[in-house]
């Protein structure tokens, strides 16, 4: 890489932002991380990890510790919540390894974001700045400005010629490129607990990823930390919004919803189980969705409700275009900048609308239910699996072109 090319700013040092600094490092870049917090702890729950992005994980060298911490299910199996029947099976597992090219995992987000961390530490061309939080940012030309608190209170100033915001669903380098709109709330809350496997009720045992559906709910479930604990996810209509991400839920609401499941969901209330509530946004990208030498990535550019389990699996493949295509243009970073958001965007928006639809879809009342149900139970693991071909069929520019062009 040229001498010239401008070391990169990340601000945040989430999924997007590890894995965009890491692929940038690897170019040969020098990148600085600046994190608000001090500790980087993630929540107590887990992560789907579809082909469409494991693959950039795995190009990254990642797949041995992946391959460690991760679990890979069999299937996914689809349940009504209310009266237990099985709806559908799609095939996960090899099926999906050797139809898309890469694996499907499921994680704890703690074990996915300190391998992370692992790698990025281990990079001599990434910096980490912790307890650094950028309260604005300034474009002067080919350079940005960005001031920055640290967690002690004092203020400092970074100028960089390439800054990525990457600092998640309440960004604030979005607000400073002019873009005045908040997330959305859609009237969803997501709730979110572990249990330990042994303890988990029979139906949500086995290597499986569990889907039930129900009138305005669903609840998924899959094993995560090696298969010792299952993961679960309700998620629900919720009246109003809490302004806290990862807050304690209240046990009254969680037990409400699933007083309407099968008996053995619903005994899930009467279990001491640390339920943490999201409330869910999402939020079109903006337009411009960069300036000059900035631009946004993961959730900072197009929070996705999570009825599909991409908001990472976006962030993450965000990381791979924009390496490529700063790698394409390493001394023009506005022009590779303005070329990865044109890319990015039909993508970010196919799968914020495709998010939102599975939602209705999940959430159906009878009688539109019922025709969902007939539907699906007639649809073959294949056929569910190929209607999701231009999900987790994504590949990274690098490796379509080699692949076009070997063919
Ligand atoms: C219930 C639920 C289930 C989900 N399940 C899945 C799933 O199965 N699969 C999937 O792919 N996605 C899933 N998602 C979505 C996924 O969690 C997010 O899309 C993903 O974490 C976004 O990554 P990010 O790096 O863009 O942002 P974040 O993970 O939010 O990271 C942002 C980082 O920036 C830091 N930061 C914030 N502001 C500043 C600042 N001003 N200065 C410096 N640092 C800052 C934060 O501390 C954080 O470390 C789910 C989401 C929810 C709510």
């Amino acid at each position: 890489m040229p001498q010239s090319t401008p070391p990169a700013v990340v601000v945040g040092a989430g999924i997007g932002g590890l894995t965009t600094a890491l692929l940038l490092a690897r170019q040969g870049r020098a990148v600085t991380l600046l994190e608000r917090r001090t500790t980087l702890e993630e929540a107590g729950a887990g992560i789907q990890l579809s082909p469409n992005a494991s693959r950039v994980l795995v190009a990254l060298g990642l797949a041995p510790a992946l391959t460690r911490q991760a679990v890979t299910p069999d299937e996914l199996v689809v349940r009504s919540l209310s009266s237990g029947r099985r709806l559908a099976t799609m095939p996960l597992g090899e099926t999906m390894r050797a139809r898309f090219g890469a694996p499907y995992w499921v994680i704890h987000r703690a074990d996915l974001h300190t391998l992370l961390l692992d790698a990025a530490r281990g990079e001599p061309n990434i910096r980490m700045a912790v307890g650094r939080k950028v309260t604005g940012v300034t474009v002067d030309g080919d350079k940005a400005r960005l001031a920055v608190e640290t967690a002690g209170g004092a203020s400092e100033e970074r100028e960089a010629g390439l800054v990525v915001g990457a600092d998640g669903i309440w960004s604030s380098v979005r607000p400073a490129l002019g873009d005045a709109r908040k997330p959305v709330y859609r009237g969803y809350a997501a709730w979110r607990a572990t249990i330990p496997a042994g303890e988990a009720p029979e139906e949500m045992a086995g290597n499986i990823t569990g889907l039930w559906l129900g009138r305005g709910m669903h609840l998924v479930h899959y094993p995560v930390s090696r298969g010792r604990l299952i993961n679960i996810v309700l998620v629900a209509r919720a009246e109003g919004s809490v302004s806290e991400w990862n807050s304690k839920a209240h046990e009254a609401d969680v037990a409400r919803h699933l007083a309407r499941a099968v008996p053995a969901l619903s005994a899930l209330a009467d279990r001491s189980l640390d339920w943490r509530v999201w409330s869910l946004f999402d939020l079109p990208p903006p337009r411009p969705w960069g300036l000059g030498p900035v631009t946004l990535l993961g959730d900072a550019a197009h929070p996705v409700l999570p009825f599909l389990a991409q908001g990472g699996a976006l962030a993450i493949e965000d990381a791979a275009v924009l390496a490529d295509t700063l790698a394409g243009e390493p001394n023009d970073v506005p022009a590779a900048l303005r070329a990865y958001e044109a890319a990015r965007q039909p993508r970010a928006v196919h799968v914020q609308q495709a998010a939102r639809e599975n939602g209705r879809v999940y959430h159906m009342a009878a009688p539109l239910s019922l025709m969902r149900n007939l539907v699906m139970s007639r649809l073959s693991g294949e056929a569910m699996l190929a209607r999701y071909a231009w999900l987790y069929g994504w590949e990274p520019p690098q490796r379509r072109d080699a692949r076009l062009s070997a063919a």
